[in-house]
């Protein structure tokens, strides 16, 4: 059978004067998914994308569950396509969703023409396919209000597309169309998560990773390239920038008191996130922070890292509980990576009584023996550039333009 996804587009993005670059920035994005599991065959039309797989490779069913990840569509659907006729539009409809009809009570059928020159019109199409079908699945009673199934037949040029009921697509914005936003990625459970909910609302992400070799090994780093990769599924391309940052905290540890080392460090790493947004033009910082989770994190904490940024920055999990980022980050799939024990760099230098609510002023008078500007002299340089795609087939990846 000739299948076919329909995913449909949200409300918001049919909105404004926006819709044309949400629309075709969507559209790229399908087709990035896509592209590990075929040719991908994408238009769009009447608030809804159609996407075929083609090539001798073409795994329709990897290419239906990457759909499922792109944001922006609301629902999506697999659907068979049918030549006009209407003997066959019956047969197939009966054919392409009898495990679902066999196994149902109720069911009702909605006809669309998108084709109005069809020659039967959309309550004809509801007529015949329901009695055809209640001729042949016996089990089956109509509950136009609640049915368990319900039978679309869609007439749109040339063909009608039958699909039985949609499943909920990722939802969102479609990520690239709300601006750029760095991520801080460390290797925790909480930072991968929170490039996905904001490239949820539409931002493009990249990542700033910090390491301190020899305290932190090849192994943490390619933890972090591995919850990068896995952010791309859902996220597009990611470029990820590993900042060099042993002498920083070396010499945070010989010139400051102990008690102040995480948050002293964590303004450093704002300040070069800071610089390092302002090259690749990014408006914006994103962290995995919640209130109060570590002593960083508290209030007080927050705003001395704070008064060094440049940025807004965003902390989407600043009141969520810990289980419920844990959750995210198993339905994402970083988890299990996250929980990898490797070391970062905030651990390698943790204090044994850190100050949990600092001030401004007492912070600066902690960090005052240190050269900033000798510190962060040229460090943007010395920092790696790894771009990185979705995993899939190697040879399948397409880079953005
Ligand atoms: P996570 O689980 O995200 O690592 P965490 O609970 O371990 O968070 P912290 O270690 O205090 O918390 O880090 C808070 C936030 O700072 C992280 O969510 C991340 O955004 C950023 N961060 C921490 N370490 C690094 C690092 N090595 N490189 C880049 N960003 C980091
Ligand atoms: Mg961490």
């Amino acid at each position: 059978m000739n299948e076919i996804i329909l995913l449909k587009l949200g409300e918001v993005i049919l909105k404004g004067l926006n819709r044309s670059r949400f629309e075709s920035t969507l559209v790229k994005n399908v087709k990035r998914a896509v592209w590990p599991y075929g040719n991908p065959i994408v238009s769009d039309k009447q608030s809804t994308i159609f996407v075929e797989v083609d090539g001798p490779y073409a795994d329709f069913d990897g290419a239906y569950e990457a759909c499922k990840k792109v944001f922006g569509i609301v629902s999506l659907c697999r659907a068979v396509k049918c030549p006009l006729d209407f003997e066959e539009v019956k047969k197939t409809a009966g054919d392409y969703l009898s495990r679902q009809l066999s196994r149902a009570k109720t069911f009702k059928v909605e006809a669309k023409r998108a084709d109005k020159n069809y020659y039967l019109t959309s309550p004809q199409i509801m007529e015949l396919l329901g009695e055809y079908l209640l001729d042949r699945f016996p089990n089956l009673s109509v509950d136009v209000k609640s049915p368990e199934v319900t039978v679309y037949a869609e007439v749109r040029e040339g063909y009608v597309f039958i699909h039985g009921n949609p499943e909920r697509g990722a939802g969102g914005l479609p990520a690239g169309t709300g601006g750029h936003g760095l991520l801080m990625l460390s290797g925790g459970i909480d930072s991968p998560v929170a490039g996905y909910v904001m490239a949820k609302r539409g931002l493009k992400i990249s990542a700033i990773h910090f390491e301190s070799p020899p305290y932190t090994s090849d192994r943490a780093k390619e933890k972090v390239v591995t919850l990068a990769k896995k952010l791309c599924v859902y996220a597009g391309q990611i470029d990820l920038f590993v900042v060099p940052f042993t002498e920083i905290q070396e010499q945070i540890k010989d010139n400051c008191p102990e008690e102040y080392f995480t948050v002293i460090m964590r303004r450093y790493m704002l300040k070069i996130a800071c610089g390092l947004a302002e090259r690749i033009n990014a408006g914006a910082i994103i962290t995995g922070e919640s209130l109060g989770q570590v002593a960083s994190q508290t209030l007080g904490a927050i705003r001395c890292t704070d008064g060094v940024s440049s940025l807004p920055v965003f902390r989407p999990f600043i009141g969520t509980d810990k289980q419920e980022i844990i959750n995210l980050a198993r339905k994402i799939d970083t988890f299990d990576t996250s929980s990898l024990p490797f070391e970062d760099c905030c651990t390698v230098f943790t204090p044994r009584h850190p100050k949990t609510n600092p001030t401004e002023e007492s912070v600066k008078k902690a960090e005052e023996k240190l050269d900033e500007e000798k510190l962060l002299d040229g460090i943007l340089d010395r920092t790696e550039r790894i771009t990185l795609y979705a995993p899939g087939r190697k040879d399948r990846n397409i880079a953005e333009e």
